[in-house]
């Protein structure tokens, strides 16, 4: 096979580091979702994978690039034009990448639509870190926004994911992303909390449109996302937004630990909205065993403690 089917570089993000990604689905869009928002070609939703490369040939193309590099690769991320659970022999080709990857991290990008099948829950439990969207919860949004096919029972998928994560120890990241319109209104932002709060996850990173989506739609407003972040009441959310505007504003040690008593912030929060003098009284409050510093799947977490 060859090598083309591998992505070196920094992907998916930094947070994680050095980042070989393993795409599925070299050849073409192969997905059970057909998302407004999607950043591929829109393509007919399909219920499982036609043509894919063999374990074998990933593993082989894998291998080499491990041994033929000298950059410490911190993540192999399984990834897909498309939905890499669609795999039919994922389960085998996690047992193979585990047996080769040393110290790297395994990471999936998964739309999370199949996280009620048991064999795909098997497959996944043996990744260090697993990172699902959920974009809806009522039928109606995944039926508008992530254009579902009919294949997948939507109902299912968040009691899929509450069983996921019972079992599952390691990294679980939830993912949304806001589209105008559509998933931002209230009745769908409480179900998400809902969902959110019965999950469990250890990060929840919520985002907008900010490549150019397959269909006509539009992303929401940093603001708006800011406000959703309060909204969903979870600890941790991580708030992803490209161009994610700086006001960096002055914050007394009081008026940081009324922030932080709302919800834990970022690296990111506070790189973009403290100011230097804001940033020494956090690390005072940190000194003074108040506020504390957790690193929650790769991205920084301030929190009271
Ligand atoms: S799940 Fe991902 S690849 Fe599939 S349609 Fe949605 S955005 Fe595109």
């Amino acid at each position: 096979m060859s090598i083309t089917n591998l992505t070196f570089g920094p992907v998916p993000s930094r947070r994680f580091g050095v980042s070989l990604g393993i795409d599925l689905s070299p050849d073409f869009k192969q997905c059970n979702y057909d998302c407004l928002y999607c950043e591929l070609k829109a393509a007919k939703t399909v219920s499982k994978m036609t043509k894919y490369p063999s374990v074998k040939d990933l593993v082989n193309a894998v291998k080499d690039k491990l041994s033929s590099t000298h950059t410490k690769i911190d993540v192999l991320t399984i990834t897909a034009n498309g939905e890499p659970t669609l795999y039919p022999v994922l389960r085998q080709l996690v047992t193979e990448l585990n047996k080769i990857k040393g110290d790297s991290k395994l990471l999936i990008l998964s739309n999370g639509s199949t996280i009620y099948k048991q064999e795909i829950q098997d497959a996944l439990l043996n990744i260090d870190i697993v990172k699902l969207s959920l974009d809806c919860v009522s039928k109606e949004c995944f039926t508008k926004l992530d254009r579902a096919d009919k294949s997948i029972e939507t109902d299912k998928i968040v009691q899929g994911m509450i069983e996921f994560r019972e079992k599952f120890t390691k990294d679980l990241i939830l993912e949304i992303l806001f589209v105008d319109t559509l998933n931002n209104k209230e009745k769908e932002i409480l179900l998400l909390k809902d969902a959110i709060a019965k999950i469990k996850p250890n990060r929840v990173d919520i985002g907008t449109i900010d490549r150019p989506p397959a269909y006509k739609v539009n992303p929401i407003s940093f603001d708006e996302l800011e406000q959703i972040s309060h909204s969903l009441e979870y600890p941790y959310i991580n708030i992803a937004h490209k161009n994610r505007p700086q006001f960096q504003e002055y914050y007394s040690k009081e008026a940081i630990i009324v922030l932080l008593n709302r919800r834990a912030l970022s690296e990111y929060d506070i790189k973009h909205t403290f100011d230097k003098e804001s940033q020494n009284n956090l690390e005072e409050l940190i000194f003074d065993k108040k506020v504390e510093i957790i690193n929650n799947s790769g991205v920084k977490f301030y929190k009271i403690c």
